[in-house]
C-alpha cells in the first residue's frame, strides 16, 4: 500500500518535476481555484520576478474568465442566455464571441455530441450547484420536452453586431470546454512574454509547452473506478492532454450512477463510457472532443474523432474494455497489473 501511494505520489509530482529521482531545474509554481478546479502553473527556467508578475495576470484573467462565463450564476454568459431564452436579439461583451463561435463549429463537427446550449438540461440535471433531492431523479417529461425542442448551435446566428436565436430552449453551458479554452488563451499569454517552457494543469487537464531539460514530461491518467494512476503519457513541444470521466461529478440513485456528462439526443447521462482520454494541440480542441467523445462511447468514437481532427484517443467503456487507435497505444504506458481488456481501432489519420 505504502509502496502504492509513494509510486502515484511520484507519478503526480512527474506533472511538475518532470521524473521522479532526477535533479530539478529552475521552477516556478503557482496555484489558485477557478472553473471549480485546482489550476496550476509551472514555469520552468523563468526569472523568478516575471513569473511572479505573469502568473498574477494569468490568475486575474482566469478570475475574470470564470466569473464572465459563467452558465447560472449572474454573469455576461447568463445574461445572454436570458435574452437567448426570449428570443430577442442581443449585444454582448464582445470579448466572449470567439469563445461562443469556436463552441459553435467544435459543436458542429462533433455533429452535435458536444452541445454548449444544453444548459437548460444540465441545470434540470442539478448539475448548476442545484443539486436534486436525494434519491431523486429530474421529471422525465421535462427531459422530453427539452430533447424534443432540441436546442443546436445552429439556432443560434452571432452576427457583426448581434446575437439572434431562434429557440427559447438553447442556452449556453460552456462547462465542458471553457477551461480548454481559458488554458489556451493563459498559454498565448505566456509566450508572448516569452515564456517557452510551462504547463497549466487544471485539475489533471493540462498543455504543455516546450520541455523540461532535455526530458520530457511525464503525465498520469487516473484509473476511473480506483484512486490510482492508470497509465501515463510522455509529452513534448506543444500538447494538450484532457480527461473527461463519470467519476468527476455524479449522484447515485438505487445505486445507478447519473453523471455530469449528457447526451443531447436522449438527455439522460451517456450511458457507454467511464473515461475519455485526448492528445492533441490545443486546449480547446482537446477538451471540447472528451465531452464529445464520451457521449459518441464505443461505437461512435472513431467516428467522431476523425470529425473533429483528433488523432489519439482512448476510450474505457462502461465494462471496463479500453479502445483506442495505434497511434495512442504508441503513446501509452499502461502501469503493470493491467487486467483490463484492449480493443484496437482502425487507425486515425
Ligand atoms: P467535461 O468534463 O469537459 O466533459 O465537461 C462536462 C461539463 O460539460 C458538464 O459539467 C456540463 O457543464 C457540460 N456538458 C455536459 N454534457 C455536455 C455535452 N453533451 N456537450 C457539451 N457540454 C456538456
Ligand atoms: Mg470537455
Amino acid at each position: 500500500m505504502t509502496e502504492q501511494l509513494t509510486r502515484l505520489g511520484c507519478l503526480l509530482l512527474a506533472l511538475a518535476i518532470g521524473g521522479c529521482g532526477q535533479p530539478k531545474d529552475p521552477v516556478f509554481h503557482d496555484q489558485f481555484f477557478a472553473f471549480g478546479t485546482l489550476i496550476e502553473i509551472s514555469l520552468y527556467g523563468v526569472d523568478a520576478q516575471l513569473a511572479e508578475s505573469i502568473s498574477e495576470e494569468i490568475e486575474q484573467e482566469f478570475m475574470g474568465m470564470h466569473a464572465s462565463w459563467h452558465a447560472w450564476q449572474p454573469s455576461v454568459l447568463s445574461s445572454l442566455n436570458d435574452h437567448l431564452s426570449r428570443l430577442e436579439p442581443t449585444t454582448t461583451d464582445s470579448s466572449i464571441l470567439p469563445l461562443l463561435g469556436e463552441a459553435g463549429r467544435l459543436s458542429q463537427q462533433s455533429g452535435g455530441l458536444f452541445n454548449p446550449v444544453i444548459g437548460n438540461l444540465i441545470a434540470l440535471w442539478g448539475f448548476h450547484d442545484n443539486p436534486l433531492p436525494v434519491g431523486t431523479l429530474p421529471d422525465g417529461a421535462a427531459i422530453k420536452d427539452l430533447v424534443e425542442q432540441a436546442p443546436t448551435v445552429s439556432d443560434i446566428t452571432i452576427g457583426d453586431d448581434l446575437i439572434t436565436s431562434v429557440n427559447p430552449s438553447a442556452a449556453y453551458d460552456l462547462g465542458g470546454f471553457a477551461k480548454g479554452y481559458a488554458i489556451d488563451l493563459a498559454i498565448n499569454r505566456l509566450r508572448a512574454s516569452g515564456i517557452e517552457n510551462a504547463i497549466i494543469n487544471a485539475g489533471g487537464d493540462l498543455r504543455v509547452i516546450g520541455q523540461h531539460g532535455n526530458r520530457p514530461w511525464r503525465i498520469g491518467i487516473r484509473h476511473p473506478r480506483e484512486s490510482r494512476i492508470l497509465a501515463s503519457i510522455e509529452v513534448s513541444g506543444d500538447t494538450s492532454v484532457f480527461t473527461s470521466g463519470d467519476y468527476e461529478r455524479f449522484f447515485e440513485v438505487d445505486g445507478k450512477r447519473y453523471h455530469h456528462i449528457i447526451d443531447p439526443r436522449t438527455g439522460y447521462p451517456a450511458r457507454s463510457t467511464t473515461s475519455v482520454t485526448v492528445i492533441h494541440s490545443d486546449a480547446a480542441t482537446a477538451d471540447a472532443a472528451t465531452t464529445a467523445l464520451f457521449v459518441a462511447g464505443p461505437d461512435q468514437w472513431l467516428a467522431t474523432a476523425r470529425n473533429m481532427g483528433i488523432r489519439y484517443v482512448m476510450l474505457i467503456d462502461k465494462q471496463g474494455t479500453i479502445h483506442m487507435n495505434p497511434a495512442m497505444q504508441s503513446r501509452i504506458h499502461f502501469e503493470s497489473g493491467l487486467d483490463a481488456q484492449i480493443s484496437l481501432s482502425a487507425r486515425l489519420q
